[in-house]
Parts: structure tokens; C-alpha cells; sequence
């Protein structure tokens, strides 16, 4: 149990809805574990005011938050530093307090790549496919960059949004082997793929029981190559129940969250956190 006295340092999480997130659960439950006198609330922030409401969390000392929909792009002009990482996702989720104001980076990236970093896989050999060309995408491509992917190929059904997706990367050193493609493209891509990774809301509520990507289609990635959902709940999807069938290698994002989630305490508290607790108290929420 957490109790809150005087001395009690805050972080929290910013966004608008936030009655959904469930970083509050896993963030207090290693802060209780830890003993520590810190509390991680959730703070709804209407999007125009989201200036006034950070000169408001430094003015209470604030330690740092993490930023959800819709503030990680627009939180970046109102910091005095953002990490190369962030700059290049155009994306912030992890925010805390320097001498010379707030300070962003992104640690969805470490999430994204926690689980495959336990693979023994030859990266400069894979080509990877994403399909979808939202936030998520973003973070997947720049992890992608980091593991040194021969080939990544964004998959997307919006021929004007592929464009710009493209267009924005054009000057990240991240992004050398980057190309897209429209969803039609799909099947002949497959056979050539390593690792695919779902990045749509396809799968998850109001759409459980489907499917990014249909059986026999899914049937051309080689077997034993990776399928790695980001949707954590449910888990599996139908995406992975299938994959899992096809002796493909099933990744779900319940880790990607547990560990964005891990690096960003780390980085506030300065000291290591204990991740099998995190991931304890979410997996609890699922499985009562
Ligand atoms: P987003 O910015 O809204 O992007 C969603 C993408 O999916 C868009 O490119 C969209 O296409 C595409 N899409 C949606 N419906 C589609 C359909 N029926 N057919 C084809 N493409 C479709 O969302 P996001 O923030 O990237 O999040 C995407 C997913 O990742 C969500 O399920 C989220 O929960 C999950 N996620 C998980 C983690 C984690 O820690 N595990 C972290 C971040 C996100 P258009 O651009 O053409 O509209």
C-alpha cells in the first residue's frame, strides 16, 4: 500500500481521456515495492492547456510524467530539451525536470525492442514489415534502425499518408533502409519478411476476433519468422493465434508496455525498478 504524507515526491501521467491508462497500476505497484515515498497520478490535461498545465507541474516540483494521447507531439515545443530519439519519432512520452526546464525522450523504442533483444537473430540479415503508419509505426521504425534491419517496409492503406510518413523521415540518419508500400502489396512481401509487425488497432476492442492479416496470407511468412502484435489486451490476438498455429515465433505487446514503462521510472528514480512486478500487476488485471 502506498501512503501519501508530506514528504511523498509526484510523478504522474498527462493526457485527455486518461481513465484508461494503465501506467497509475503498474508504476505504484513498484513504488510500493520499492518503499519509496513517490505517487504516480493521473492528471487530465485538455490539450489547450497543456502549456499552462506543465509551467503548473514544474511550479509544484514535480518530478516527471509521462505524456499519452493527445499531447506527444504537442508537448515538444514546450521542452528545453528533447532526445535525439524523440526528435526523430516526433514523439515524446517520458518527460522530467532539468535546472533549465522540462527535458522528452521516448523510451517506446527500448519497449518495442525488450523482447526481441532476447532473440539470438543475425538483425542484418531481416526484413521487417510494419503494417500501419501511425504513432506506434513511428517508434517501431526507429527500432527497427537500431537493431540494424536490412530492409524495413511500411504497409499502409492511405497512399497520401504512406507519402508523408516517407517524406518525414528523409533527413533521419534512423531511417536509411526505409520504404513503403500499400496494403495490396502485402503477400509478396511476406515470403521475404523476418519479422512482422501488426502496429494497427486491428485485433483489439471493438474488433477482437480479426485479424490484420488472414490466414492464407499470413501462411506465406516462412515459418519461424517473427509476428509480434503491439496490442496488449487480448492476449494473444487473433493476429497471434494464428501466427502461433503456423509455427511462426508470437511476440505481444504487453511487454513493450511493462519495459517503456520500466526505462521511464528508471530514468526518474535513478535507481534499477523491479519489471517482474510491473509486469505482475497488469497481467493480474487480465487474468482475474
Ligand atoms: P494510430 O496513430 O492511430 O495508428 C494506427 C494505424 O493503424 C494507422 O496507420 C491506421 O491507418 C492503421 N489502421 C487503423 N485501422 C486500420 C484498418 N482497418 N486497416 C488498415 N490499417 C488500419 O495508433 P498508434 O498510437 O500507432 O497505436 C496503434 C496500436 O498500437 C494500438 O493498438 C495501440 O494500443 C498499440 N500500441 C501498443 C503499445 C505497447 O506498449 N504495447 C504502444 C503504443 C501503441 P491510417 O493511417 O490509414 O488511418
Amino acid at each position: 500500500m502506498l501512503t501519501i504524507k508530506g514528504t511523498t515526491q509526484l510523478l504522474g501521467v498527462i493526457g485527455c481521456p486518461i481513465a484508461h491508462s494503465l501506467s497509475p497500476i503498474m508504476h505504484n505497484a513498484a513504488i510500493a515495492h520499492l518503499q519509496l515515498d513517490y505517487a504516480y497520478i493521473p492528471i487530465p490535461i485538455q490539450p489547450e492547456n497543456l502549456s499552462v498545465a506543465i509551467a503548473g507541474l514544474a511550479a509544484i516540483g514535480m518530478v516527471g510524467f509521462s505524456v499519452t494521447i493527445p499531447h506527444k507531439q504537442t508537448i515538444i515545443p514546450l521542452l528545453a530539451e528533447v532526445s535525439p530519439v524523440a526528435q526523430a519519432i516526433g514523439a515524446v512520452n517520458t518527460v522530467w525536470r532539468t535546472s533549465n526546464g522540462w527535458a522528452g525522450t521516448n523510451t517506446d523504442v527500448d519497449g518495442f525492442l525488450s523482447p526481441l533483444k532476447t532473440l539470438s537473430q543475425d538483425w542484418s540479415q531481416v526484413t521487417a514489415v510494419i503494417l500501419g503508419n501511425g504513432g506506434a509505426a513511428r517508434a517501431v521504425v526507429a527500432g527497427c534502425a537500431q537493431l540494424g534491419c536490412a530492409q524495413v517496409i511500411v504497409v499502409g492503406r492511405n497512399a497520401e499518408k504512406l507519402a508523408a510518413f516517407s517524406q518525414s523521415w528523409q533527413k533521419s540518419p534512423l531511417a536509411v533502409n526505409l520504404r513503403t508500400e500499400l496494403w495490396e502489396q502485402l503477400p509478396e512481401l511476406l515470403p521475404q519478411t523476418q519479422l512482422l509487425v501488426n502496429t494497427t488497432p486491428i485485433g483489439m476492442h471493438p474488433q477482437i476476433g480479426e485479424s490484420p492479416v488472414k490466414a492464407e496470407i499470413l501462411a506465406k511468412l516462412p515459418t519461424g519468422a517473427i509476428a509480434y502484435d503491439l496490442i496488449y489486451t487480448p492476449n494473444p490476438t487473433q493476429f497471434l493465434q494464428i501466427a502461433q498455429k503456423q509455427g511462426k515465433v508470437a511476440i505481444d505487446g504487453l511487454e513493450m508496455l511493462v519495459q517503456q514503462g520500466a526505462v521511464a521510472l528508471q530514468l526518474w528514480l535513478q535507481q534499477p525498478v523491479p519489471v517482474a512486478v510491473m509486469r505482475e500487476s497488469l497481467r493480474s488485471l487480465w487474468v482475474r
